[in-house]
């Protein structure tokens, strides 16, 4: 491609929201075979409601949401706000927390008057020896549901089954068929459980599922989904991606993301919207076309 053609192609890019932060990236993003892309606040708004509470016997659900409240208040992380926004809702008073932990792709602990409080994942829960089976049942229904299943322990025992749901953006179904119009194979990569992950994929299309990846695992997932369907795209908005972001062959960021990821990409979507992906490989497309 000409400097021309190329200056022609980011400029026009820029009109569209896609920032070319790589000019080579024009150029290569046409020869990608899959585009995968992060599910939280990438395909999903990044923004879950608290919908599910199912207590152990021995437990109430106001006792144990409060204690659960009192640690997430302490996190970043987006179920975190969830949590503490249900918590909200019921107009309950926070208590302190002592020795707060986060375990990314993993939960939370800290101590809650006098008690020690665990948040998180089902493989969080197996790191403490305890057994998540007699919620078995419930966590398959709501990961059918496309829900996100997690655990609370209260002094070292299994209190509570929650869950929390992120819509689907507006835009995502329409992105996907678009990228499969192009003919690309279109992969969704995510530290959520895989019954929940596979259950949104169904819903938006998505060919295939690498769930329950840890934050270091998806340089990985990037490296297998390249052996089998050649060059690949990785889209996200995370801190946890901008690994994966820098191994691709193209990363591209959600604008609306962490500034980490944004400085790891090839490419900058201004808006939060997938559909930036499909503009951003039309136009790779259309200003090789225009040097021929
Ligand atoms: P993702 O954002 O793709 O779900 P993360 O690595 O951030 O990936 O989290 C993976 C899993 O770890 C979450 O789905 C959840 O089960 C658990 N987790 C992480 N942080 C928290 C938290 N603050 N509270 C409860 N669970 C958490
Ligand atoms: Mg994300």
């Amino acid at each position: 491609a000409t400097p021309t053609s190329i200056m022609v192609g980011t400029g026009r890019a820029a009109e569209l929201g896609v920032l070319f932060r790589q000019g080579e990236a024009l150029q290569s993003l046409k020869e990608i075979g899959v585009v995968a892309l992060d599910k939280t606040g990438t395909l999903t708004k990044g923004r879950p409601d608290l919908t599910d509470f199912v207590t152990a016997p021995g437990f109430s659900e106001d006792e144990t949401l409060r204690l659960v409240a009192a640690v997430e208040a302490r996190s970043e992380h987006p179920i975190a706000e969830a949590i503490v926004a249900a918590a909200e809702r019921r107009s309950m008073t926070l208590p302190a927390t002592d020795g707060f932990e986060a375990v990314p792709g993993f939960g939370v602990s800290a101590t809650v008057e006098g008690r020690e409080i665990h948040v998180g994942a089902d493989r969080f829960m197996r790191t403490l020896g305890l057994d998540t089976a007699t919620f078995a049942e419930t966590a398959a229904r709501l990961g059918a549901e496309g829900k996100s299943p997690l655990y609370a322990a209260v002094g070292g025992r299994l209190a509570a089954i929650v869950a929390v749901a992120d819509p689907i953006k507006e835009s995502t179904p329409d992105a996907i068929a678009a990228l499969h119009a192009l003919g690309l194979k279109v992969a969704m990569i995510t530290g959520d459980n895989r019954k929940t992950a596979e259950a949104i994929a169904r819903r938006i299309g998505i060919d295939e599922v690498v769930a329950e990846v840890l934050p270091e695992g998806k340089v990985e997932a990037v490296k297998r989904l390249r052996q089998t369907h050649g060059r690949i795209a990785f889209v996200g908005d995370g801190i946890n991606d901008a690994p994966a972001l820098a191994e691709a062959d193209i990363g591209i960021a959600i604008g609306t993301g962490t500034d980490i990821a944004i400085e790891s990409a090839d490419v900058v979507l201004m808006s939060g919207d997938v559909r930036g992906v499909v503009n951003a490989i039309a136009l790779s497309k259309a200003t090789i076309r225009n040097i021929g």
